[in-house]
């Protein structure tokens, strides 16, 4: 008789407790992630191809700090209008989440603006930079705070750095803030009377610059193009370590959301020149280095290098050694080859695969939890 009872009971708690494990939430993103982002830093080499990565490590002695990363994946690069991208439908498709026509600044295909990845975080109350060897107002960087029908409205989309609370931004294109032809206004003090702090190539190096933790910053590294590593441009790397730190302690417990270009490696496949491309891709892994050394520490941070497209149909051609890569190219354009994704981070095993290049923008909201 006891026996049966304590059986009865036993049989009650086998029950209840597989009730209890049915009942437990399973949540699709657990089998893919431990906990969600707190920072995305978005890195991209426009024009950095398979090529361009391996032209660099060859001639950097077999190594870049990209080989630390553990999740790779490939990204269709194509736009809404062509087979072959350019920088504004690229950056437009990994800001936004959609394939726009070639020139296309922050809209669709019908010219509608479209939110950007940076204004959603702006939104959430996350803290947000922009740093780049071209211009501010250039495709890349413009596409993530800019919405333009045309890449080539630089005074406007200088305007539109003013219409959001972006953070912190680093890179050339001073003449469209500070010496307009369009308008009499003075983007440089609109923003210094807006509470940043503003300085300049011509006023003191970026490495004397004093960041004021309680104020946004803005730096200028050139009246409109910055020069080539070749010339002695050597800030990328420091203007990433500069952006990691004062967004990792001004973003009020948020996170942040950062975009950080390396764009000359386009320029030098535009004039097919290798020792430029090369330069230029090494620059970047600087960075890259930079970056990287911040997401270890932090813990919370998922970097994810990455190009727009492939430039030059850049090869390394036989007769080729570690030391002297002997090149090809097949245009002085862009190409449409898969384009490699580097991710590191939480969130990062996301990244992995061959998916549309609109994906990154969805990969990276759905590891912010957004
Ligand atoms: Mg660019
Ligand atoms: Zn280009």
């Amino acid at each position: 008789m006891i026996a049966k009872f304590l059986t009865f009971f036993f049989l009650l708690f086998l029950l209840s407790c597989n009730q209890m494990a049915q009942t437990a939430p399973i949540t699709s993103g657990q089998a893919l992630d431990e906990a969600p982002a707190r920072n995305i830093i978005l890195m991209i080499g426009d024009g950095m191809g398979l090529t361009q990565v391996t032209a660099g490590m060859y001639r950097n002695g077999n190594k870049l700090n990209l080989e630390s990363f553990p999740v790779v994946g490939l990204h269709k690069s194509y736009s809404g209008s062509s087979l072959i991208t350019d920088s504004a439908a690229g950056a437009t498709a990994f800001a936004s989440g959609i394939k726009t026509y070639n020139g296309a600044i922050g809209v669709n295909m019908d010219t509608v603006p479209v939110k950007t990845i940076l204004e959603e975080a702006e939104t959430r109350g996350m803290a947000t930079g922009l740093a780049t060897t071209s211009s501010l107002t250039d495709a890349t960087p413009a596409s993530f705070i800019a919405h333009s029908p045309s890449r080539e409205w630089f005074e406007a989309i200088a305007l539109d750095y003013l219409k959001t609370d972006i953070d912190l931004f680093i890179g050339g294109g001073m003449k469209y803030f500070a010496h307009r032809q369009s308008d009499q206004r003075n983007l440089y003090v609109e923003l210094q009377k807006e509470g940043y702090t503003v300085s300049d190539y011509q006023r003191e190096d970026l490495s004397q610059a004093r960041l004021n933790e309680s104020k946004n910053f803005a730096y200028f590294t050139a009246e409109e193009y910055p020069p080539t590593v070749l010339q002695g441009r050597n800030y990328l790397p420091l203007a990433s370590r500069i952006a990691v730190e004062f967004l990792g302690s001004h973003n009020r417990g948020k996170g942040f959301f950062l975009m950080i270009e390396g764009a000359q490696i386009d320029w030098g496949g535009h004039q097919n020149n290798s020792d430029y491309i090369i330069s230029e891709m090494l620059d970047f892994d600087r960075a890259i280095g930079e970056v990287l050394k911040f997401a270890k520490e932090d813990g919370e941070t998922l970097v994810i290098v990455t190009a727009d497209h492939e430039t030059g149909g850049y090869a390394i051609n036989p007769g080729s050694t570690l030391d002297s890569i002997i090149p090809g190219f097949t245009t002085d354009g862009h190409t449409a080859s898969l384009i490699p994704v580097f991710a590191f981070g939480p969130g990062a095993k996301r990244f992995a695969g061959i998916y549309e290049n609109t994906a990154i923008y969805s990969k990276m909201k759905q590891a912010l939890g957004m």
